[in-house]
């Protein structure tokens, strides 16, 4: 690992002037960025911890919505009762990431900000990949690509981001606070994330020197209907091949007055299907409805021959996280 210099942000103001300095790195939990310092994929010359400064509390805010500190743990927010109780994709989606002690350590953004799992990224004795060497090539490409995205995907890169977290924000249209050198910010998670595009080293659109301080989930009163469902290959710690966060209003009589759907293992960022979501509107909740969405994603969907499983399997569990959502008493 390289030598850094290690410095603990005493306030916000601080933190962000200290992040001015060359190759400087915001440190949180560490559950990510230490890894990949460890394995030479990250290189900084400088870590501000932020962990005491004044971000770790969940609050209700005065237009319903729930307002969750940067730095609070993963565990705390999965089971602090106003995100239990309102949101359940949301602690559901927590839960079902890492392991309990890792969900002990990372924080909320930053688990917003992990890196993709692609193996090719993390193992920096592979010469290809775009993500961690710009212009150097992308060896899933003509390598291994089970885990691989199926939409949204660039000659460039096709890796998946990572985080069930923000698949589950992603369905409840949160926001993501920030302050930086230029002041102060608000991105939906919708714009936060990037496609890889021609520059997938960058993963969202945060500008250099910007810190998250804070992520605003809206107040949604029917989101007490939502499920997470992840589908991997082990039953814990291990990385979503396909997850689905579902949020479904029904009135009394089971028709749908709205659906928000987002898919996480997918792509380099959570995946929507907006215009899907509104043809359910009107329509009797039931399997027949919840597979017209689940067609608009087999349509866009542009698989390789190492993940083309992924399409079917990502058909069937929009439809099951759809169904588990409507069969919840609320
Ligand atoms: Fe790198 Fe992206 Fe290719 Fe993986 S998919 S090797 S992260 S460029």
């Amino acid at each position: 690992m390289r030598p850094f210099q290690y410095t603990r942000a005493r306030d916000v103001a601080g933190a962000v002037s200290a992040a001015a300095a060359p190759e400087a790195r915001f440190l949180a939990g560490g559950t990510n960025l230490v890894d990949l310092m460890k394995n030479g994929v990250e290189r900084p010359a400088r870590l501000i911890d932020i962990t005491r400064l004044p971000l770790g509390t969940i609050e209700e805010r005065g237009d319903g919505g729930v307002r969750i500190g940067a730095t609070v743990r993963n565990t705390d927010a999965a089971n602090h009762p106003l995100v239990r109780g309102r949101y359940p994709v949301l602690s559901e989606a927590l839960l079902s990431g890492a392991s309990p002690q890792l969900r002990n350590m990372a924080t909320m953004g930053g688990n917003l900000l992990q890196r993709t799992r692609c193996p090719y990224f993390y193992d920096a004795t592979f010469a290809e990949c775009n993500k961690r060497a710009p212009g150097s090539g992308c060896a899933a490409r003509h390598g291994v690509a089970r885990m691989h995205a199926i939409l949204g995907a660039s000659e460039a890169c096709i890796a998946t981001h990572p985080s069930d977290m923000a698949v589950a924000l992603a369905a409840l249209d949160a926001a993501v606070r920030v302050t930086g050198p230029a002041g102060d910010r608000t991105l939906a998670l919708a714009d936060f994330y990037r496609l890889p595009g021609d520059s997938p080293e960058r993963d969202t659109d945060l500008l250099p020197g910007e810190l998250i301080t804070a992520i605003d989930v809206p107040a949604l009163d029917f989101a007490r209907r939502s499920r997470y469902l992840k589908i991997r290959d082990r039953a814990s710690y291990a990385f979503a091949l396909v997850s689905v966060a579902a949020v479904l209003d029904l009135d009394g009589g089971g028709v749908i007055r709205a659906a928000r759907v987002a898919l996480g293992g997918v792509a380099h960022a959570p995946w929507r299907l907006p215009e899907a979501e509104r043809r359910l509107i009107g329509q009797r909740a039931g399997e027949a409805a919840y597979r017209t969405l689940a067609d608009a994603l087999v349509r866009d969907a542009r698989p390789l021959p190492d993940n083309a499983f992924k399409v079917e399997l990502a058909r069937r569990s929009i439809v099951r996280a759809l169904t588990a959502a409507a069969a919840m008493r609320v």
